[in-house]
């Protein structure tokens, strides 16, 4: 499970190209998830400059 802090995402892509399953993407202004191909690697909760991903 992600959550994205939307106040905090400034939508720069990042954490999009270090998903090692591109399991993210930018839809309507919005960073979401496309499916539920998620490892929990946390790599994008690593590297979001705003630190704006959670994983859990
Ligand atoms: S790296 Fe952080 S700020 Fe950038 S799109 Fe991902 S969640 Fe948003
Ligand atoms: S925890 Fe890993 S697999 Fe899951 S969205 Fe973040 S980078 Fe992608």
């Amino acid at each position: 499970m992600i959550k994205v802090n939307k106040t905090r995402c400034k939508l720069c892509g990042l954490c999009i190209s270090f998903c090692p399953q591109k399991n993210l993407e930018i839809k309507g202004k919005e960073l979401t998830q496309k499916g539920a191909k998620c490892t929990k690697c946390k790599l994008c909760e690593k590297y979001c400059p705003e630190l704006a991903i959670e994983v859990e």
